[in-house]
């Protein structure tokens, strides 16, 4: 027997004797206090916990960051990448930021620069057609998408549920066509609290489903909206090039297409007039508040500053990069000092494809050892939960002292995730950098998300005060607690 296969058995052998023994025991208490482990006291002592106390009551307390998202959607506007309005958001974030004293970067960033045309979309010829009539279909185009010649295109529309259904039908019954996409969005998944579920099952058809339609020769692809807006509100959304003209219909329309196709042949008429216009200079914004005693190390905390062009992009995602700002906000009002460095970016280009994300990891990932942590705010604005954490065991065990300061507003979830929790801190989260994504009541989310609704009314001031507070009380206490936070 070799000496580490004794000390296993040693510990086996003990620790199954330990569980005997509290097993005859009365359990713990529910209705004791939770002590703290040696741990969690050497790393968050007293003084520690006093200041994210007070963080977080100046959170509540504290109307910069609603200012930050009434800017960015009323008064900058829609933000897609390569815009004029995105390169004003990086400027004013920018300038926010020096204005709190925080030493700012402009890291630049190649990105791509679609605009959206004309989109109408009128159902020509199905079962039951009223001479002389036809049906409107709601629809906007996906990013990315190609355009239809300027007076429209005609054709027969075959409607599939799967990605299986369309290879099924096969190149003779799918070239020349318009392919319809017609997977549910699952609204009890959502009402139940499984809005990302129901999102990932059908965003699916977003973003691979014109490039299928396009390999078997059809002419154009239309999904079902992803998401849950029962207003006839269509859904845009990235789309991984395809070639052909690609669209969202409304649920509403998805329906209508659905049952008609069920009846006998429709056929549709099709105007988009988007256009790819050259790659535009944009920049992530990366503002400093150094350490005071582990300056190269660095927490991150992060929402993305673009957004797409139908709404104002308030829940998405002015609302992250607000929390984000107002996090160093807090932190110099308070007058308080972290010991490793706080690092606020408001991420370009997270909609339509990425490339921000991507360029930072390029710049950065020989420093990636140093992040002790990355968080980033994508999921909206609504009450805070807690956080979806991808972070090893050793990390969980010590955070409790900290999601106990958030237990006043209710922000004590850490839901591990398999995935990363926050797509611009993904490559992060890949190279073993604790990864956090604040976690909020996502009910409602996809009703607003990627449509024209998402605007400044739907940010309930007090809940984004709520996130406020949760970013700023993790980020803090990640750069100041005593050690970085175990891989
Ligand atoms: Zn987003």
């Amino acid at each position: 027997m070799n000496e580490a296969r004794a000390v296993l058995l040693t510990v086996l052998l003990c620790s199954s004797s330990l569980a005997q023994t509290q097993a005859n025991k009365p359990s713990r208490s529910f209705f004791s206090p939770p002590q703290m482990t040696q741990a969690q006291k050497d790393n968050f002592p007293p003084e520690l916990l006093s200041d994210l106390e007070r963080i977080k009551s100046a959170a509540l307390d504290d109307e910069y960051g609603y200012r930050q998202v009434a800017h960015l959607t009323e008064n900058v506007g829609p933000r897609p990448s390569g815009s004029p309005q995105a390169k004003a958001a990086v400027e004013y974030v920018a300038a926010e930021m020096r204005q709190l004293g925080l030493d700012v970067q402009l890291e630049e960033v190649k990105v791509p620069h679609w605009v959206r045309g004309a989109e109408t979309a009128v159902l020509v010829e199905y079962s039951g057609q009223v001479e002389g009539a036809s049906q409107k279909i709601v629809l906007t185009a996906l990013g990315g998408s190609t355009a239809t010649p300027a007076q429209g295109l005609s054709a027969d529309v075959v409607v599939v549920k799967s990605f299986e259904e369309l290879n099924a039908l096969g190149r003779d019954k799918v070239a020349g066509k318009i392919v319809f996409f017609n997977e549910l969005y699952d609204k009890r998944k959502a009402a139940a609290g499984l809005s990302f579920v129901a999102y990932g099952e059908a965003v699916r058809y977003r973003g691979l489903g014109p490039k299928a339609a396009a390999e078997l020769g059809a002419v154009a692809a239309l999904i079902r909206s992803v998401g849950s807006a029962d207003y006839r509100l269509p859904h845009t959304g990235f789309s991984f090039p395809a070639g052909i003209p690609a669209a969202a219909v409304t649920a509403e329309d998805a329906d209508l297409i659905a049952h008609l196709a069920a009846e006998g042949k429709i056929r549709l008429r099709l105007t988009l007039t988007p256009q790819k216009l050259p790659d535009e200079v944009g920049y992530n914004v990366i503002a400093d508040l150094k350490g005071s005693e582990h300056p190269e190390q660095v927490v991150v905390v992060s929402g993305h500053l673009d957004s797409w062009d139908l709404g104002t992009g308030a829940i998405d995602d002015a609302a992250g990069v607000a929390v984000a700002m107002e996090t160093a906000e807090l932190v110099q009002k308070l007058h308080l000092h972290p010991k490793r460095t706080l690092r606020v970016i408001a991420w370009m280009d997270e909609e339509s494809g990425g490339a921000g994300s991507q360029t930072y990891t390029k710049d950065h990932q020989s420093e990636f050892g140093r992040h002790v942590a990355a968080i980033e705010c994508d999921t909206g604005a609504a009450h805070p939960l807690g956080f979806e954490t991808r972070i090893s065991k050793g990390a969980a065990e010590l955070l409790p002292p900290v999601l106990n300061v958030l237990d006043s507003i209710g922000a004590t979830a850490a839901q591990p995730s398999s995935y990363p929790p926050g797509a611009d801190i993904s490559a992060m989260s890949e190279a073993g950098v604790p990864a956090f994504g604040v976690l909020q009541d996502g009910r409602t989310y996809f009703e607003y998300h990627h449509t024209a609704a998402d605007t400044l009314d739907k940010i309930v001031p007090a809940e984004l005060r709520e996130n406020a507070a949760a970013m700023a009380v993790m980020g803090y206490a990640l750069a100041s607690m005593k050690n970085p936070l175990p891989r």
